[in-house]
């Protein structure tokens, strides 16, 4: 069943502005990991806040759990979702990691002894539930984002997105979230909307959508989206690394043990 369903969404923020979405159309099923990439400004952070809520197609049509967004609804379809943003210093309401993500589950009114059991159950499906009082802000990026991560997901939301929520992290925080959004698409049947501008992470997801200039270029399988390696250059998006070589050798017939010297493999690389 589709858990999110858009239409020819067109979209722009004021009625004399640009347009910035051009119509979208796409379907996400239940249960799948789909990434969403495109350069910056390409309209992935767009379709993200229509889809809780904040705003609604200009022109078009956007189904959520098989519902437009109504005022009446908006409250109803948005429990249903859980959304952790970029920025791991921005999200914390709590003093300490099971202060946090106690928190939206207090605010539901759910009694403390399952409170308590359902903030231990999530910090340990991100493996961080050996920091249960350390202070959020004394944490590292990526952990910071595992706690978000256990936020979002105590409420059991039946959708995760995450919107650029690696892009500010090292290279080790990245792979660690991944790993958690990975162990968490193994466990549970909760379906993942990853926005992203990391081609490496589209790996991981059953499907992609690419965007560029508002407009939806193609929703695929990571395979058949690698197939593209050009148009995704052409469009700003950097291949990842080992898919690079890839190409390189097949495009230049390198015999890799005699004619590969360093230099030309830097120099086709990088330039
Ligand atoms: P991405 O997430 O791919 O970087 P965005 O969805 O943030 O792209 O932006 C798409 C376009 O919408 C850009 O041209 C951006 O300048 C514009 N935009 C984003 N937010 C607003 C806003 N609040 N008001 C007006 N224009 C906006």
């Amino acid at each position: 069943m589709a858990i999110v369903q858009g239409e020819e969404i067109n979209f722009s923020y004021d009625e004399e502005g640009p347009r910035v979405l051009h119509d979208v159309s796409f379907t996400i099923e239940r249960g799948k990991w789909i990434a969403i990439v495109g350069h910056n400004g390409s309209g992935k952070s767009t379709l993200a806040k229509l889809m809780i809520g904040l705003y609604l197609p200009t022109d078009g049509s956007l189904k959520m759990f098989g519902e437009d967004y109504t005022e009446e609804n908006v409250w109803n379809i948005r429990e249903r979702i859980g959304v952790v943003f970029q920025n791991p210093d921005n999200q914390f309401v709590g003093t300490t990691v099971q202060d946090d993500v106690a928190f939206s589950l207090e605010n539901r009114g759910v009694p403390y002894e399952e409170m308590r059991e359902r903030v231990m159950e999530v910090l340990r499906q991100v493996s961080m539930d050996q920091f249960l009082d350390a202070e959020p802000h004394h944490l590292s990026g990526g952990q910071k984002q595992r706690v978000a991560i256990a936020g979002a997901i105590a409420l059991h939301p039946e959708l995760l997105i995450l919107d650029e929520a690696t892009s500010m992290l090292d290279p080790q925080g990245r792979e660690d979230v991944m790993r958690t959004v990975t162990e968490l698409k193994e466990t549970t049947d909760v379906t993942v909307i990853s926005i992203t501008h990391d081609l490496e992470e589209v790996l991981l997801a059953d499907e992609v959508l690419v965007m560029n200039e508002g407009k939806l270029l193609f929703q695929t399988t990571p395979e058949e989206m690698f197939r593209h390696g050009k148009q995704l250059e052409e469009i700003g998006l950097d291949l990842p690394f080992t898919l690079r070589l890839a190409n390189l050798l097949e495009r230049e017939e390198i015999n890799v043990a005699h004619e590969l010297t360093e230099e030309k493999l830097v120099e086709q690389l990088w330039t």
